[in-house]
């Protein structure tokens, strides 16, 4: 062997052992906290729950409801009253959830500021007179101030309370009505696999119609592993509600298919009002490898053990919903070979035509992080998507496009199954 081709094999050597590296060496998004893969359970900062009074002005703020975001409230000058809203722990990614109930002892208007430990302001205030319908704070009633990262907003108080919210309050008890009203389908069943570390159950939803004896194609759903992504939920919801439909193609794909959906997967977190970690104080989306925090634990477990005790399913698919401030998926990188291949850029691509005026981003990653999505690939082969929601999305807009998701992947899988069938 010469020198050379030693020197060669050498740098062959080193640079395999690079690569590997480089590949394990996840350490974070680039808007991620330092340390974000660090998931060992972490102290949290309670919220406390009370009614923050103004008691001279009659004026009145309260956390008291599942959901709430609130830590202090005080008058800071004669025309404008301040709220403080504190992350769960800190450092934290920038989704400062807020939600709290305001009135007054006699009618008034007043001037309140959004000021954030730890974050700037980000979601635009949603209000509502009874705690279900919500609409959009009025332009003439909401300024930001980019600067300083705080939001100032104009309410018209009375004795009567008025909720505000980053995002439409979507708290456990609403997602379990939801879910029981889903559950009244033959064909849809809930089941509790694990507790969340306040103990909350975390519900499994199956649906399916495939006959005893046949081979089911398995299609893996999340969704709210962080808490104020509420549009991501909306789209879950809708996605869901699709494969559940009695359209056709639903049928036949319920023929052939069993949807296993954990849709509401940080149950502590959004009861809590938590801006984005569990009750542990651990981004759930990063925990994927060190499985630390018993929410994602309890998914891997009941997922392995279902899959296990039928070995003739086979993973075809998973989506993980998310939101950010785009609609924007993140497929894996195409020259990593998955089942099927290419899936997720196939189906995005027929979406963006069949919406030429949304904008759509898709952005490629590899599959060293962490992730929900990373992980469905690493143990089944199977392609994944994380599916990013916009936070200002029209409502019915995000309705329409999740259905025609919903549609396009229904379609393509009963395509690709039967290829694979025969
Ligand atoms: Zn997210």
């Amino acid at each position: 062997m010469t020198f050379y081709r030693l020197t060669g094999i050498l740098l062959l050597v080193f640079l395999i052992v690079q690569g590997c590296k480089s590949s394990e060496e996840f350490t974070g998004f680039s808007y991620d906290p330092e340390g974000v893969t660090e998931t060992t359970t972490k102290k949290i900062q309670p919220q406390y729950e009370h009614a923050f009074g103004i008691t001279a002005d009659g004026v009145w703020l309260s956390n008291e409801f599942d959901g709430a975001r609130l830590n202090n409230f005080y008058q800071l000058n004669d025309t404008l009253y301040q709220a403080v809203i504190s992350p769960e722990n800190a450092p934290i990614n920038n989704s400062p959830w807020y939600a709290f109930k305001a009135w007054a002892d006699q009618d008034t208007t007043v001037w309140v500021q959004l000021y954030y430990e730890d974050g700037e302001h980000r979601y635009v205030p949603k209000i509502s007179h009874n705690k279900t319908d919500w609409t959009p704070i009025e332009d003439k009633n909401y300024r930001v101030n980019h600067q300083n990262g705080t939001a100032q907003l104009q309410l018209q108080l009375t004795k009567e309370p008025l909720w505000i919210s980053g995002q439409e309050l979507r708290t456990q008890d609403w997602f379990n009505q939801w879910a029981d009203s889903m559950a009244q389908q033959s064909f849809v069943k809930q089941q509790t696999i694990g507790y969340s570390h306040q103990e909350r159950p975390i519900r499994r939803m199956t649906i399916t119609e495939v006959p005893e004896g046949e081979d089911p194609g398995v299609v893996i759903i999340t969704g709210r592993l962080h808490p104020p992504e509420v549009t991501g939920q909306m789209a879950a919801i809708a996605f869901i509600e699709e494969l559940a439909s009695d359209s056709d193609l639903a049928n036949r794909f319920r023929q052939q298919f069993e949807i296993i959906a954990y849709p509401f997967a940080n149950p502590d977190g959004v009861q809590n009002g938590h801006w984005r970690h569990n009750a542990g104080g651990v981004d759930l989306n990063r925990d994927w490898k060190n499985f630390n925090q018993p929410e994602p634990r309890a998914i891997r477990d009941d997922l392995l053990e279902l899959l296990d005790g039928n070995p003739n399913s086979k993973v075809y698919y998973g989506l993980d919903f998310h939101s950010t401030n785009e609609n924007i998926f993140y497929p894996i990188n195409r020259d990593i070979e998955t089942f099927p291949e290419d899936f997720t850029y196939q189906w995005v691509d027929e979406l963006v035509k069949a919406f030429p005026d949304t904008k759509f981003t898709v952005e490629p990653f590899d599959t060293s992080s962490p992730i929900t999505k990373n992980w469905i690939y690493k143990t089944f082969g199977a392609d994944a998507v994380t599916y990013e929601v916009d936070d200002n999305v029209d409502r019915q807009k995000l309705r329409e496009v999740s259905q025609k998701s919903a549609q396009i992947i229904m379609r393509r899988l009963l395509e690709e199954k039967s290829e694979n069938d025969n």
